[in-house]
């Protein structure tokens, strides 16, 4: 701070002192009194030597406290301050006399349904204090503004289907539901993308886009809205092929806190004009913006899709295979990885009309020309016997290829399906680089199996990236303490072989683990 007061005041010196010559957008038209540059006192070498000196004092300040830092002094920082409960009841009262009564709920069960997710793996005690439901970028700007001016923490809402208390509201706040806003605003087949309201499902929006034989791959919970994947920066199973989140957004408008109104880019695929703002924001978890609208590219429908099943003697083999096969080039649609404990969850659920054996599975989806899929199958196939997988099993036609994708889609469901009274999920995920795949996932499923609870092991294994879900009693200090070292120990263990401590789901537990790493 103080390192940029000296800078300003040396710029403050520097403006004053030399006479000002017009810059290149400028008119150059003469002044009427034009200061003759030679009787300047400022002249070229004096500018060098005044900046130079006063480079020295800064760099010296700065060695100077930067060693203050390595004595461990404690960074100032200021605490926050928000509104208090008058200052809150008039936010909303202005809230309500400006958009209308409807717009803002204070109705609890609503509170308790933005603050609060049965599957979320951590839950913050506090609750928003007002839920907002705008109906447009100019309410959700008129929102941010009264929230601004009243020093009030905003949260979005998209889906509600994030896994770690991405949501939640510790300091209050209003939370901002889109659901209102769930228009499909625009396909362009021809560009091949389609511009979206974020309240907007991956589901149905391909439901609705099918006719024009495109799709978006992005596929992460079935629930999941494309404002809060935006937030998320999520993933699915179709990102070993496709890509995440990420690589398909074109252009978002966003609302930033003071209310006003951006728009990150332009309409082509491609573009390196400027910084690239859009994904500066996907990922950011709503804390630098509210996105009110994404242009989102779309892909090819492929011409053939084809799911299979195989099973094998152990999860390391079942994870060996997949790394075999991503190394092999062969360009599957999607492979995902499921323990045994989580095969007993899918016949359980009753998913599929099919028991399947309740071994550790790979499920393969190959998609492409019918030949291409083929061949695909052939290969991998090959793979899968060199480590003593059985037999492929193939869905017989494409509702029984639905209902075996949504089976692993919807396992956390169908898991906590299971919960005895009282039991919470934690889920959790870690992603290493594709040569330690086997070896964490035999050392984290083995930890898993003698932690004594209900846990399974899954994930988008062909991403290098697994899961683990884990039935446990939080209520139980012994319990929890088991689960929580489990869990960290499958963070560290990911960590030491330069992995992360999250693929996709799980960002906001374990964010401080990566940092700190
Ligand atoms: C059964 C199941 C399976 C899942 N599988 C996957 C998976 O395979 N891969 C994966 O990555 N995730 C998965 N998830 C997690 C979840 O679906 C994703 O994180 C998803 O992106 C969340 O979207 P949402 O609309 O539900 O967002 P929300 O939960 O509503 O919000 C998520 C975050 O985004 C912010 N946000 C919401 N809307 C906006 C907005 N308009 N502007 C700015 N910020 C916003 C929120 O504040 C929050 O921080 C799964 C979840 C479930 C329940």
């Amino acid at each position: 701070m103080e390192y940029g007061r000296l800078s300003t005041t040396v710029l403050r010196v520097l403006r004053t002192s030399k006479p000002r010559q017009p810059r290149r957008w400028q008119s150059t038209t003469p002044r009427q009194t034009p200061i003759p540059i030679q009787h300047a006192f400022w002249t070229t070498g004096r500018v060098a030597l005044f900046t130079a000196f006063t480079g020295t004092i800064a760099y010296l300040y700065g060695i100077n406290d930067l060693s203050s830092h390595l004595r461990n002094e404690k960074p100032k920082t200021s605490t926050p301050v928000y509104a208090n409960k008058s200052e809150l009841q008039k936010a909303i009262g202005d809230l309500r006399s400006d958009l209308g009564d409807d717009v803002i709920s204070t109705d609890a069960e609503d509170l308790h349904r933005h603050g609060y997710s049965e599957w979320s793996s951590i839950n913050i005690d506090t609750l928003p204090v007002a839920v907002a439901y705008p109906k447009s970028t100019e309410e959700v700007s008129h929102i941010a503004r009264v929230c601004s001016k009243y020093r009030i923490p905003i949260i979005p809402y998209s889906g509600g289907s994030s896994l770690e208390a991405n949501f939640s509201a510790p300091f209050g706040g209003v939370s901002v539901d889109f659901c209102f806003m769930d228009k499909i605003l625009k396909l362009r087949p021809d560009d091949m993308d389609v511009t979206v309201q974020p309240s907007v499902g991956w589901m149905s929006l391909n439901e609705q886009i099918k006719d024009s034989n495109l799709f978006f791959p992005v596929d992460p919970g079935p629930s999941a809205m494309i404002g809060g994947m935006v937030g998320t920066s999520c993933s699915g199973t179709n990102a070993v092929r496709y890509g995440t989140m990420k690589d398909w957004v074109i252009n978002l408008t966003v609302v930033l806190a003071d209310g006003t109104v951006i728009k990150t880019k332009r309409r082509p695929r491609k573009s390196a004009a400027g910084y690239n703002l859009t994904n500066l924001f996907i990922g950011s978890e709503g804390t630098l913006g509210l996105v009110t609208e994404i242009t989102l590219k779309l892909a090819v429908i492929p011409q053939e899709t084809s799911v299979a099943v195989v099973s094998f003697p152990t999860f390391r083999a079942a994870a060996a295979t997949a790394m075999s096969v991503v190394r092999s080039g062969i360009p599957i649609a999607a492979m995902e990885i499921m323990d045994d404990v989580q095969m007993g969850v899918v016949n359980s659920a009753g998913a599929t009309s099919k028991k399947w054996a309740e071994v550790p599975t790979l499920f393969f989806k190959f998609s492409g020309t019918p030949q291409a899929v083929k061949e695909h199958i052939q290969q991998v196939r090959q793979l899968a016997r060199e480590q003593g997988a059985g037999e492929f099993e193939f869905a017989s036609n494409a509702e029984e290829q639905k209902a075996l994708w949504s089976a692993r889609k919807e396992a956390l469901w169908s898991m906590m399906a299971l919960r005895r009274e009282g039991d919470e999920i934690w889920s959790t995920d870690v992603a290493v680089p594709l040569s330690r795949l086997a070896d964490i996932a035999e050392v984290s499923k083995k930890e898993l199996d003698e932690l004594g609870l209900f846990a399974s092991a899954l994930g988008h294994i062909g991403d290098g990236n697994f899961h683990a879900s884990i039935m446990y009693k939080r209520s139980d200090p012994a319990e929890r303490e088991k689960v929580e070292g489990c869990v960290k120990r499958m963070v560290d263990r990911a960590l030491e072989m330069e992995g992360t401590c999250t693929g996709g789901e799980t960002q906001c537990y374990h964010e401080v683990a990566d940092c700190a790493s």
